[in-house]
């Protein structure tokens, strides 16, 4: 059990937790930020890069001047709305 150093609690261990996060997508990545400081973090990942789904690439194409420009685009993750994602911010719940 781990306990706020601030706030130490007579005999309770005070070391923070192992937690095993399988998966770096978003989800496991957000999941080990958010414990970033309150255990001792292992990040497993069967893939070559982080990220799972979201994965960024660099395209280059030309703007409205004819420059080519490169712009990173996410293969995984193009929408993102109200609609979909913010139901209580767009009023529909
Ligand atoms: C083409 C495409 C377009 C999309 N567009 C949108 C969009 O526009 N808007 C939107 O909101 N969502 C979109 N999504 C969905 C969104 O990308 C996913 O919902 C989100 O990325 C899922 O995140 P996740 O962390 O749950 O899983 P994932 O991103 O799938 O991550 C799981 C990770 O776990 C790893 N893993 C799996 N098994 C193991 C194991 N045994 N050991 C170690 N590592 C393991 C995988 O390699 C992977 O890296 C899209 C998805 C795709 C494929």
């Amino acid at each position: 059990m781990y306990t706020n150093p601030s706030r130490p609690t007579q005999g309770v261990a005070t070391h923070p937790p192992r937690v095993a996060i399988v998966g770096s997508g978003i989800a496991g990545l957000a999941a080990a930020h958010t414990l970033q400081g309150l255990a001792q973090l292992s990040l497993f990942e069967a893939g070559d890069y982080f990220g799972g789904h979201t994965h960024t690439v660099d395209i280059t194409l030309p703007d409205a001047r004819g420059q080519a420009t490169t712009f990173g685009v996410d293969t995984g993750f193009l929408v993102l709305n109200e609609r979909t994602h913010l139901p209580h911010a767009a009023g529909a719940v």
